[in-house]
């Protein structure tokens, strides 16, 4: 992990969790309030419906909240979408955008994913923008290069000077219990770091890379530890305040 960027660990709990579940960011705030103070920001991406309880749990315990998706206009006539401005107002401070099951399910373009970035900053939240390549792209060896161009199409130019966080998520470990090696996490966030760098030379060295797709308590430290990489986007293991937990942990 490069130590000058402060690490924070997101929980993406998709399309899971009713109010029941609620009792989870208790048992989080629980742990992150008596055990050793947590080294990584926390932030959990609950569904919309319980975006306000958890921002409300979580407030006494240091756990943020975000969204999971925003729409990539400020407002109107779009049935069943949520925008930037409803996620603030329900307490957010985050949103993940483009991520690959809403490219898969809804389409979703990179120009598309910038413009709900562009959403999201000037709501003051801070988008969390996914890439990550198919497993037929890795095997091809175009996964830099995909990555590459979902970067260049999907982050928005006020990256340069408002706080963004990049997720990189290869599709086929999401949910799968398999990872990339470590030499190939390690080559694919020096890949991004550099080509931040080089889009934005004053910022780029501080913006944060995160690992997403099958983070788990077991393989949290030594992922966790690689350079560049300066946290995750955990989902599966996030919806569990013991597991999620032992991810903080190791950082
Ligand atoms: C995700 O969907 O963002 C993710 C990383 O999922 P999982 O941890 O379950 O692979």
């Amino acid at each position: 992990m490069t130590t000058s960027i402060s690490p924070l660990i997101a929980g993406n709990w998709k399309m899971n969790g009713l109010r029941g579940a609620l009792d989870e960011i208790s048992t989080l705030a629980g742990l992150l309030t008596t055990g050793e103070s947590p080294r990584a920001l926390v932030v959990i991406c609950p569904p919309a419906t319980i975006l306000s309880e958890v921002c409300q749990l979580g407030a006494t315990s240091g756990i943020l909240a975000g969204g999971q998706d925003c729409h990539s206009q400020a407002a109107g006539a779009h049935t069943g979408d949520i925008s930037a401005s409803m996620l603030a107002d329900a307490g957010a401070q985050y949103v993940i955008v483009g991520h690959s099951e809403r490219r898969a399910d809804h389409g979703e373009t990179d120009a598309l994913v910038r413009a709900k970035a562009e959403q999201a900053i000037g709501a003051g939240l801070k988008p969390i923008i996914c890439v990550g390549e198919t497993e037929a792209q890795r095997d091809s060896g175009q996964a830099e290069s995909v990555v590459a161009e979902q970067l260049t199409g999907s982050v928005p130019d006020a990256a340069g000077v408002h706080e963004v966080i990049i997720a990189y998520e290869p599709i086929w470990a999401i949910g799968t219990g398999r990872t990339p090696t470590i030499d190939d996490i390690t080559r694919m966030h020096a890949s991004i770091r550099q080509q931040l760098v080089s889009r934005f030379p004053e910022t780029g060295m501080s913006i944060r890379i995160l690992y997403g797709g099958s983070l788990k308590p077991q393989n949290a430290r030594e992922i966790l530890s690689v350079d560049n990489v300066n946290g995750g986007l955990v989902g599966g293991a996030s919806l569990l305040a013991k597991d999620f937990y032992t991810i903080i942990s190791a950082v």
